[in-house]
């Protein structure tokens, strides 16, 4: 059935596939990514986006208070069929002064967040484009999602407050584009927390006061302890102390010390045990310390079997690619452990994520972003069929 609406689908777009030149794809991403986007402050890149959404059109287009922007085909309110949303994170992990050169090497683009995600927003946008041009009476509101809030302390806020707007029922399926993930489809979320522990003292002078409690030596000794931690390897777990801090000037005793700690595993069980084992290093030190949660991305899972992962796998392999199927830490976690269908698919193959040094191949990208309007017309097809 899969295979049939594809065969059909490439039949009838190949023409538009031959508009779909590399140029164009390298513009709407490099246009995207000009735009300075550091978690908690996207607005400039979401009101570049809103406007771009109102300018193709777009029906009941919305930048929400925490900068998500979202447009539909055909308005979701109107009836109460299923919708198919695609989504992509429009946040960076560099701060707002980072300058944002893009330079091209040979087969590869340089850019900080070139590929995450300004690939896979720049591809939302031109998909939306595609779609506000065609001549279509809409039957499945489609919903293009440029969504805040995915990377570091974000948690997901982003895309959890567009999910929440709608019934969970009626969510067919989230299609959610990262840049550089070609080839693979996330299809399970790993569990994710992350802690902020501290730990207090009442401070004092380094000479005068030498011997009373300092917070940053307390905190020292518990990242020491925790970092001597064994992880197991079933289920897989891991941790990371991502960032100290505190203190005030070099010859005063601490009175506060902070760090970040992210957890992660296959399964909340595991999670679970390493938490614990965290929580006993620190109930142990006799000192004033306070443990918060300042992340959490719970666990969860898409069968294989589902259509959204099945026609994904088709697509990919109507490029040429053997898929891999994958589990993450990604904006799918949340529907996926709300049980709403979603995967994470890619556009292209790149590397540095997270430096400055960041680059995506340049020679994928026309079947990356050829197989994700295969993927689009494919779950609205199947959805279709599945109403009659
Ligand atoms: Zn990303």
């Amino acid at each position: 059935m899969i295979k049939q609406i594809l065969g059909d689908i490439k039949r009838q777009w190949e023409p538009l596939r031959h508009r779909l030149t590399t140029n164009l794809i390298l513009d709407r991403t490099i246009k995207i990514q000009q735009i300075p986007a550091p978690t908690f402050d996207e607005i400039q890149r979401a009101r570049y986006i809103e406007n771009q959404f109102r300018a193709l059109r777009l029906k009941a287009v919305k930048r929400d208070p925490i900068h998500n922007v979202v447009g539909w085909t055909l308005p979701p309110d109107q009836s109460d069929k299923p919708i198919l949303l695609i989504s992509a994170h429009t946040d960076t992990v560099f701060p707002r002064d980072t300058p944002l050169t893009v330079r091209q090497e040979q087969n590869r683009v340089y850019g900080p967040g070139i590929g995450d995600n300004s690939l896979g927003v720049g591809t939302l946008m031109l998909l939306a484009e595609i779609y506000a041009g065609l001549k279509r009476q809409w039957d499945i509101p489609v919903g293009f999602v440029a969504n805040a809030r995915e990377e570091g302390l974000g948690n997901l806020d982003g895309i959890r407050v567009v999910i929440e707007r709608y019934p969970r029922e009626r969510i067919a399926g989230v299609i959610v584009l990262e840049g550089m993930a070609l080839g693979r489809i996330y299809h399970a979320g790993i569990a994710v927390r992350r802690l902020k522990i501290t730990t207090y003292a009442e401070g004092g002078h380094s000479w005068l006061h030498f011997g009373q409690p300092n917070a940053i030596h307390t905190l020292v000794q518990l990242a020491a302890d925790i970092s001597r931690l064994v992880m197991p390897e079933e289920p897989r777990t891991t941790y990371n102390i991502g960032m100290l801090e505190g203190g005030h000037s070099i010859n005063s005793i601490a009175t506060e010390a902070s760090l970040y700690l992210d957890m992660r595993s296959t399964t909340s069980d595991g999670l679970a045990a390493l938490e614990k084992d965290v929580r006993y290093i620190v109930a142990t030190k006799e000192t004033d310390a306070e443990i918060k949660v300042v992340g959490d991305r719970p666990e969860g899972y898409l069968s294989i079997e589902h259509p959204l992962v099945v026609i994904a796998e088709q697509a990919y392999q109507s490029i040429g690619l053997q898929p891999s199927l994958e589990r993450g830490s990604t904006d799918a976690n949340y529907m996926l452990a709300k049980n709403i269908p979603s995967v994470v698919v890619g556009v292209t193959y790149g590397g540095n994520a997270h430096r400055l040094d960041e680059y995506i191949e340049i020679d994928p990208l026309r079947d990356g972003v050829w197989s994700i309007i295969l993927m689009v017309e494919s779950m609205m097809r199947n959805l279709g069929q599945q109403q009659d």
